[in-house]
């Protein structure tokens, strides 16, 4: 046992959880952690941390950590411990087989989130020049897509506005299909400080989040709107401040594409998109959505933050686009206080999307189709790359159930408790023929792996980290891997193993790399994140000290586009069968899926997912507080606790998804966003019944 206050040294890195991006100091005593300790002049955070920062970290050295590589030809047989050289090896000869057997395109790889930017640029590039296919995507498929998708066609870059500070100088803040006192905590603590001074809050949400109504704040307006319509509140909002001639007419004209506002501005003024004509569908009252669209538009700066609750929906990528149409009509864009801010969950989502993990994108954004782009990297590379795009996560699944893919890389990503309509996932990879999973546990996706490799933990290595306002910080390595191999050591051996050699002595130069090939990393080196701190991509020739607003003069695109925002109702809507919504979130002390948190050594951390549900319908079923229910969907069925509060709206039921034993995507379906494939896990059609036992 290690007490506090006998640390020896401390070194300074990066938080491995939530998209804040928190600046840490590890107190080292040898090769132990004696405790986290919120650095104070982390850019980020200036000192203030969340309890998972602090407390949860207790996961890189549990005793579940797998330290030693393991191989097994079948997933029926049992696990054989092997050499690093053996576990490469056969990894690299199993891939190659798929490919001569089923095709160059039989195998491809998914990238995580919670790896560094460098790991992430290693695996896309592994995919693309060794497995010579674009079959690469990231866990930000089912999370952040839509932003990256509907950002980038209306202001022309994926990725938010702003800096966390920024909102300091907000007059009105919409937070929107997000609960930053959990799952952004110290983000919150910045907003409200701000509410406290006067700003002004306008909470679109189905549930009554923290902020609606906790001490000293109060929400102006909750719109508490029915899963699965938030384009059609959006748009009822862009009615009235067209209709009532609250738009910011001068911005529009100088910064704005005129033939798209003229068209949005016909298309949101007709009479079935006024909040009268759309109160049924969304649930809230007219006068509210007047309301609270005056107050947007003539209250001062005005700032959007939005998380999952808008992405993860069948029209995610319309929403993202009404959100930032509704910031360019307001003016509310390009300066301190405003913007489009995604809060992105995991603390390397912003990254992983601009390390080019997706199929159809090189790194910063560019397509696979331009020759120009592609011939740079074919230059760097020494190979011919792929023109067409490859295949997303969903149709990997789908490929794999018709015997066209058979060969997957999966880095430091359960996809099985991640991704939604478990029992599809776990059909897919049971028809696989090579699975290598690549993490610290052997967690659900494992089950079906041939090859595991053991990963290193944030704090093992070195790297860095983008946070949700484009913020590159350092991760550094406090103590060796007791895996032997950080992540990027890994993907750099399988690729030689492959045949196709990569070297680097350390993940700075994959970073100066990374800024040889993307313009918008082009001035980002070590060195000079050692002097500055932390660099806000972009950061080039023409911003060498970064960028923490965007678009002050003009648009990344020159004129900012507006997007017609039609909205088409989810195909999970309730039935007589199904007469309830299911929507999702997360707690302050769990992490997504809880590989982590729950892996911490204290007892804050020891709960369960449980099912909120309003009085009115737990009582038209029979359902006490603390009743077991199960719930049932077109997917499946799992049974959680209710926990019977207003805090839900009639027809609406709530649960997190961060215990394995509860498996909320049981119950969750293949629907997904029209334009990005990310799930709908905030919709799903539901039944709820009393049950004894689970
Ligand atoms: Fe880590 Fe996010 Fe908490 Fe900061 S707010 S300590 S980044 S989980």
């Amino acid at each position: 046992v290690i007490e506090l206050g006998q640390a020896e040294h401390a070194i300074v890195t990066t938080c491995a959880y939530c998209g804040v991006g928190c600046g840490f100091k590890a107190e080292m005593k040898g090769q132990t952690v004696v405790r986290m300790t919120p650095w104070k002049d982390g850019q980020a955070n200036r000192g203030h941390a969340c309890v998972k920062g602090r407390f949860a970290w207790g996961y890189t050295t549990h005793k579940d950590r797998v330290l030693t590589p393991m191989i097994r030809q079948r997933i029926t047989d049992p696990w054989q411990e092997v050499s690093w050289d053996e576990a490469l090896q056969y990894a690299a000869s199993e891939f190659r087989r798929i490919q001569q057997k089923y095709g160059r395109d039989a195998v491809g790889g998914i990238t995580s989130s919670r790896c560094t930017n460098e790991e992430t640029w290693l695996v896309q590039k592994l995919i693309r020049a060794a497995f010579n296919t674009n079959n690469v995507d990231t866990c930000a498929r089912v999370c952040h897509s839509p932003t990256g998708y509907g950002l980038k066609q209306t202001l022309g870059e994926s990725a938010g506005t702003q800096t966390f500070d920024s909102v300091m100088f907000s007059d009105v803040v919409i937070v929107m299909g997000a609960n930053p006192s959990s799952g952004h905590p110290v983000f919150a603590s910045r907003l409200k400080r701000r509410l406290r001074q006067g700003a002004r809050l306008i909470v679109i949400d189905p549930r009554r989040i923290e902020l609606v109504n906790s001490p000293h704040i109060k929400a102006d307006f909750h719109l508490q709107v029915r899963p699965g319509t938030n384009t059609a509140l959006l748009t009822a909002l862009a009615h009235v401040i067209v209709t009532e001639q609250l738009v910011a007419e001068p911005f529009v004209a100088e910064r704005c594409d005129p033939a798209s506002f003229e068209q949005w501005r016909e298309f949101v003024a007709r009479p079935e998109n006024s909040p009268e004509h759309t109160a049924e569908t969304t649930g809230v009252p007219a006068e509210l959505v007047r309301g609270a669209a005056r107050l947007y538009a003539t209250g001062g700066n005005g700032a959007v933050y939005y998380g999952l609750g808008v992405t993860e929906h069948s029209q995610g990528s319309t929403t993202v686009m009404a959100i930032a149409n509704l910031a360019m009509a307001t003016g509310n864009i390009g300066r301190e206080g405003v913007g489009v801010n995604p809060l992105r969950g995991q603390n390397n989502v912003q990254g992983s999307c601009d390390m080019g993990s997706f199929p159809h994108e090189l790194p910063g954004y560019r397509h696979i189709s331009d020759p120009v782009v592609r011939s740079q990297f074919e230059q760097a590379w020494g190979v011919t790359l792929q023109p067409e795009p490859g295949l997303r996560i969903p149709n990997m699944f789908e490929a794999a159930l018709e015997g066209s893919f058979m060969g997957l890389y999966c880095q430091g990503e359960d996809i099985v408790q991640s991704d939604p309509n478990t029992q599809h996932v776990a059909a897919a990879l049971a028809a696989m023929e090579c699975i290598v999973v690549q993490d610290l546990f052997l967690n659900e996706t494992a089950k079906y792996a041939h090859v595991f490799l053991p990963g290193s933990s944030f704090l093992e290595k070195d790297g860095t980290f983008t946070n949700a306002e484009r913020r590159i910080s350092r991760v550094r390595k406090v103590m060796e891997p007791r895996n032997g191999k950080a992540d990027w050591e890994i993907t750099m051996e399988l690729a030689q193993a492959l045949g196709y050699p990569m070297h680097y002595d350390h993940p700075s130069q994959i970073m100066d790399e990374i800024a040889r090939l993307t313009p918008t990393f082009s001035g980002v080196s070590y060195d000079k994140l050692e002097r500055m701190g932390s660099l806000q991509w972009p950061c080039n020739d023409d911003a060498p000290e970064g960028t923490p607003i965007m678009h002050i003069d003009q648009f990344v695109i020159g004129k900012g586009r507006f997007m017609i925002t039609q909205y088409v109702p989810s195909d999970e809507r309730s039935t007589r069968k199904f007469p309830l919504l299911l929507t999702t979130g997360r707690i302050l002390s769990q992490y997504n899926v809880g590989a982590q948190t729950r892996r911490t050594p204290n007892v804050a951390w020891h709960s369960e997912d449980v099912l909120e549900i309003h009085p009115q319908d737990a009582e038209d079923r029979g359902v006490a507080h603390g009743d077991w229910v199960g719930v049932q969907s077109r997917s499946g069925e799992t049974v959680l606790r209710a926990v019977i509060t207003d805090r839900v709206q009639p027809g609406v039921v709530y649960t997190t998804f961060h215990f394995p034993e509860s498996g909320a995507n049981v119950v969750t379906t293949d629907s997904s966003d029209w334009a990005t494939n990310c799930p709908e896990y905030k919709v799903t059609a539901v039944q709820v019944t009393r049950v004894s036992q689970p």
